[in-house]
């Protein structure tokens, strides 16, 4: 009999400290999360931030990869549907005005 209240007693204890312990375990798991996230975000960033610049052939500005437009034979890269629609550089320059 004597053990049986020891361990009810031992057995409110614990439960006592798990509900006091709780939100903290919580807050440990929340931070643990973000920690997580954190660094998958740092590896996607330094994943992406090795993008290729390429530069356009109509105006000669250097774009990222990903941002850039492409003929369909692939020889020529553009910075703007702009710059692609206009007629490629003639070597002949009119100069007008
Ligand atoms: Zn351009």
């Amino acid at each position: 009999m004597k053990y049986l209240i020891i361990a009810t007693v031992v057995g409110f204890v614990l439960a006592l400290i798990y509900v006091r312990v709780r939100p903290y375990l919580r807050l440990i798991r929340k931070v643990t999360e973000s920690i997580n996230s954190a660094t998958d975000v740092s590896a996607t960033r330094s994943a992406t931030s090795s993008n290729k610049l390429v530069r356009c052939e109509r105006c000669e500005t250097w774009v990222p990869e990903d941002r850039a437009l492409k003929l369909k034979s692939g020889l020529a890269t553009f910075c703007s549907p702009e710059c692609m629609e206009k007629e490629p550089i003639s070597r002949g320059r009119k100069i007008a005005g």
